[in-house]
């Protein structure tokens, strides 16, 4: 293992600092700025597969992956080859393309809660416009979510909100009017009890519950056996459509995500990340009589100029061709039981200190929480101070991890056992640092 004591980061830090007088926080998104983990931010100049290089060419195997989009590894070749291709015959014209049909018959094959769907540009735009649609259909104006699950930053989404907020410390963000935060009802995620209550006492008056069916922008909590199933039942006895947020679960855990997976059908689903293979696009679909309601149709508006956009389409369509013919999904599956295997004796030797938890392709580190971790309060437990460490013994071994304790790790089809063999022991080696 070479150990990058003293990494050269001075192209970095110098476009860093120009950044700065010109971007808030020298980002554009704000857990990007290594705030929570202390030391500045890495500008990455090129990736490849499970590898990325920053502007000093230093090498990282990489966990972050764009956050979650980037399944197939970086600049993975057919994913390039769809973007030059279609880029090559114009950008955007601003009128339907086929590429829109072909993805949307690929995604709605796949998912068979999503008769019909409607692309934008992100998973923000995604949500928003599920829970206009929601309140449209239902005639209600009430939502409830859950707290700790992040559904991006729409006012009335950002009550009690994901990472980039837990890390300040705020659970709502300056700007949002009390009038936005009014109607989304926050409760604990992992609580039948507490979704039960709510809707009984707000009966009537709620169009929607959207939640992360794995909540995975705060940390990563596994929902307990029966709580999705039991979710959708209390949707249905209320008369309140079920909202998916499967921005980062759809496409990853299974093809048809989180709802194959477990089980469970949703009303509405909202899609983002790997559905753009890398490029920036969010969806939501739901059934016929649902969608039916969304313009021009119907009465619910919602628009966008760059919507199915060819370049982010080709790339979408890329994506889910190659996922399914290199049988992407068992390949994950040995990709993590590879991460977890050699991970655990490195764990064991730390057992009550340090929780590993997966699920398939996503997995998060916690320090000093105990041995479970099954909602937000558990996550809060963990010792950020530590993971900051941590993070910072990674990076200077190689391996570069989501900048913050509260985000997760994701493995693509491309990280190998070389990759895999080089993070355990990095693992190993930054563990017996911060925790002799
Ligand atoms: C990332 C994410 C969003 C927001 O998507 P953007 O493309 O960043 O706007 C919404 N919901 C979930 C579950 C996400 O992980």
């Amino acid at each position: 293992m070479r150990v990058k004591e003293g990494m050269e980061i001075g192209r970095s830090r110098e476009l860093y600092r120009r950044a700065q007088e010109l971007l808030p926080g020298g980002v554009n998104s704000p857990v990007r700025a290594f705030k929570s983990v202390g030391g500045e931010p890495l500008f990455i100049q090129k990736g490849k597969g499970a590898r990325i290089w920053d502007e000093d060419g230093n090498e990282f195997i990489d966990y972050c992956m764009s956050w979650g989009p980037l399944i197939l590894g970086h600049a993975d070749d057919e994913v390039v080859a769809a973007v030059t291709g279609a880029a090559a015959k114009g950008t955007s014209f601003g009128t339907p393309n086929r590429y829109e049909v072909e993805i949307a018959e690929a995604v709605t094959g796949r998912f068979a809660s999503m008769e019909k769907m409607r692309f934008v540009s992100s998973g923000t735009e995604a949500t928003m416009s599920a829970i206009r649609l929601a309140r449209g259909y239902t005639g209600k104006e009430r939502i409830i979510k859950c707290d700790g699950c992040y559904h991006g930053h729409a006012d009335h989404l950002l009550v009690a909100g994901g990472s980039g907020l837990a890390t300040f410390g705020t659970p709502d963000s300056a700007g949002v009017t009390p009038g936005n935060a009014r109607d989304t009802l926050v409760i604990p995620y992992n609580d039948l009890g507490a979704l039960e209550e709510t809707l009984k006492r707000h009966d009537g008056t709620v169009a929607a519950f959207i939640l992360e069916p794995v909540p995975c922008n705060y940390g990563l909590i596994v929902p307990d056996a029966g709580y999705l199933k039991g979710v959708r039942e209390l949707c249905d006895r209320h008369g309140v459509l079920l909202i998916f947020d499967e921005v980062i679960t759809g496409l990853r855990l299974a093809p048809g995500g989180a709802q194959e997976y477990f089980g469970v059908r949703a009303d509405i689903t909202t899609l983002g990340k790997i559905i753009g293979g890398g490029l920036p696009v969010g969806a939501y679909g739901a059934s016929r009589e649902i969608m039916s309601l969304v313009a021009p149709e119907g009465p619910v508006y919602q628009a966008g100029t760059l919507s199915g956009n060819p370049l982010a389409m080709a790339a979408g369509i890329a994506t889910l061709r190659r996922l399914e013919a290199i049988d992407a999904y068992g390949t994950l599956q040995n990709r993590a039981m590879r991460l977890k295997q050699r991970l655990g004796p490195v764990l064991d030797q730390y057992r009550g200190r340090v929780l590993f938890l997966q699920l398939e392709s996503i997995f998060a580190l916690y320090f000093n929480s105990g041995t479970s971790v099954r909602n937000l309060e558990h996550v809060k437990a963990s010792d950020m101070k530590l993971f900051a460490r941590f993070h910072g013994e990674m990076l200077k071994r190689g391996v570069y991890l989501s900048p913050s304790g509260y985000e997760v790790g994701f493995l693509s089809t491309t990280h190998g056992d070389g990759e895999i063999e080089r993070t355990a022991d990095a693992a190993a080696e930054s563990l017996r640092e911060i925790l002799k």
